[in-house]
């Protein structure tokens, strides 16, 4: 039996950070100094420094890092998130209807003994035109007054309402950095990983870098980004491209100034439907990052600039954009012998629901649960990983996907062609035929393999306008005027929410100088 005692994390992103930080928290708690976690990252290969919009796991994984709120805020200028605004995704602006719609992070309401609200908001019992979300949830309530989803006494990661966070990417790895190093033990080297060496079973022996030779390891996580240095060039784990079904694999973007400084800061992400994809618009403590991200079947580079520019507006002028170019697919593989991929070495879906971060977070959960400490057992945990991951991603892309083929877009050959059945995955159109009969529940889906629970399908879908013919069954719900009480205690509660919850910009920057 070869004891695992030493990890070597490949790349200081996101990814890397986090992953180092979650895996030297994990062992040291089992059993202090027992696996030595080592990061190497590049002085001259920079990150990808998008990334900027998370996921509500977050709060949990950097609880479990031990990384203190405050400290958090101040050093990643990061804000608060309570959901995805999605503006012009249901029809182009100007088109009669509702053109926006809100997907909130907080799950609809549901009182103890209380009736389960979906339904009796599709037979009408809501007041008239109210949507589903606003309906069922007090969270755009919240959002649209600028209020924060929690008040300065509540404990760190903790509050009345759902939530994540936005920040900037390359503050935020600064911060995972200096916590890895001060507070967790992970130990840092600055070299360029320059070749890889392979033992006479095909893993990974050593890496050789260019200032400090060669570094060896029993697990060696690939946290190099799109180039997937090792997993991809070294293990030869192949892509698979999903771009058949998701269209985008182009980015522009770019940091902005706010109009003026106590500009009101969103705590939701913006997402705006455009010709050839959507812009991100986030906002963080002293700038907004925002990106278009498009097809480049749909449009050219330079198209795609212009659109973005336009939506840009005056707060882009002289300022220079940086163009991205990615794909939508995984490895199945994420994990080959002694290698292991986190982010986007591993694979990316679009950022239209931030997955980005939450696959990461994700991974190095898996890792720390399933990493066995015999070196020889470790092709169970590969196979046990790699089918978690799997599952994870086709879920992902089923739910991303439904976005675009429930809208009534066909302004632009890139939303006709989302419509296309030949590019809706079977899966998808199965539940979305189930749907049209009764609405999604819990028992449709598995836990631990979702990222996105039943309450994220029924925003989307029932924002999207997605029609569920309750009628035939109409006397399976009698509870009609207990669910229109419910629908107006939510709405008193919102009110009473409002008093309770601090302005959003007002409590960053108290938490901050709390700091
Ligand atoms: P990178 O940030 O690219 O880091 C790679 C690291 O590897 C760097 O430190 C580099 O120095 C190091 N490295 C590379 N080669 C070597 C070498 N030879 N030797 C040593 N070190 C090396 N995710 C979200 O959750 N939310 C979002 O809103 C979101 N938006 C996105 C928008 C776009 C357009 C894209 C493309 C991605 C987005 N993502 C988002 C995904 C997110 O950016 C990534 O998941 C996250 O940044 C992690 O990146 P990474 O650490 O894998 O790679």
């Amino acid at each position: 039996m070869a004891q695992l005692k030493k990890v070597l994390v490949v790349g200081g992103g996101t990814a890397g950070w986090l992953a180092a930080c979650y895996l030297a928290k994990a062992v040291n708690a089992v059993d202090p100094r027992s696996v030595q976690v080592h990061l190497v990252e590049s002085p001259d290969i920079g990150l990808l420094g998008v990334g900027e919009a998370t996921f509500p796991s977050i709060r949990g994984t950097l609880a479990a890092i031990g990384l203190d709120e405050r400290r958090f805020l101040a050093g990643a200028t990061a804000t608060y998130k309570q959901g995805i605004h999605y503006r012009h995704w249901v029809r182009p602006p100007g088109a009669p209807g509702a053109t926006h719609f809100f997907h909130p992070f907080n799950a609809p309401s549901q009182r103890p003994g209380g009736p389960e609200l979906l339904p009796y908001w599709l037979l009408g019992a809501a007041p008239e035109g109210m949507a589903f979300a606003d309906a069922v949830s007090m969270q755009s309530t919240l959002v649209n007054h600028s209020r924060a989803p929690r008040r300065a006494k509540d404990p760190d990661y903790q509050g009345p309402v759902n939530h994540a966070f936005h920040f900037d990417a390359a503050c935020f790895a600064r911060v995972l950095a200096e916590h890895g190093q001060e507070t967790l033990g992970v130990i840092r080297h600055v070299a360029t990983v320059e070749r890889t060496e392979l033992d006479e079973q095909g893993a990974i022996a050593r890496v050789v870098t260019k200032e400090e030779g060669d570094l060896t390891a029993d697990l060696y996580v690939d946290c190099t980004g799109l180039r997937g240095m090792l997993i991809g060039n070294v293990m030869q784990s192949p892509f698979r491209s999903r771009a058949d079904v998701l269209f985008a694999d182009r980015a522009v973007a770019m940091q902005v100034p706010y109009e003026a400084p106590d500009t009101p800061i969103p705590s939701y992400t913006i997402s705006t439907a455009q010709e050839a994809g959507w812009i991100w618009d986030i906002g963080l403590q002293k700038r907004r990052g925002v990106g278009y991200v498009y097809s480049s079947r749909h449009s050219t580079d330079d198209r795609a600039e212009a659109v973005f520019r336009r939506y840009l507006g005056k707060a882009g002028e002289g300022a220079k954009a940086m163009h991205i170019k990615f794909e939508t697919g995984y490895r199945p593989e994420h994990w080959r012998k002694n290698c292991v991929a986190v982010g986007l070495a591993g694979g990316f879906v679009e950022p239209l629901e931030s997955t980005g971060i939450a696959l990461i977070e994700l991974a190095t959960y898996l890792i720390t649960h399933l990493l066995p400490t015999d070196t020889d057992d470790m092709e169970g945990a590969a196979q046990h990983f790699n089918a978690m991951m799997v599952a994870r991603y086709d879920r992902i892309i089923d739910f991303i996907k439904m976005h675009y083929c429930l809208s009534q877009r066909r302004d632009s050959a890139f939303w006709t062609d989302n419509c296309d059945p030949a590019s809706i995955p079977l899966t998808l159109q199965e539940k979305l035929a189930k749907w049209r009969q009764r609405p999604p529940h819990r028992l449709d889906f598995i836990s631990d393999l979702e990222m996105f629970m039943t309450s994220s399908w029924q925003y989307v879908l029932y924002g999207m306008e997605f029609k569920t013919d309750l009628e035939p069954m109409r006397s399976a719900y009698p509870h009609m005027e207990a669910a229109r009480q419910e629908f107006a205690m939510i709405q008193q509660a919102a009110s009473r929410a409002l008093d309770d919850l601090p302005g959003h910009r007002e409590l960053v920057e108290q938490l901050c100088r709390e700091h």
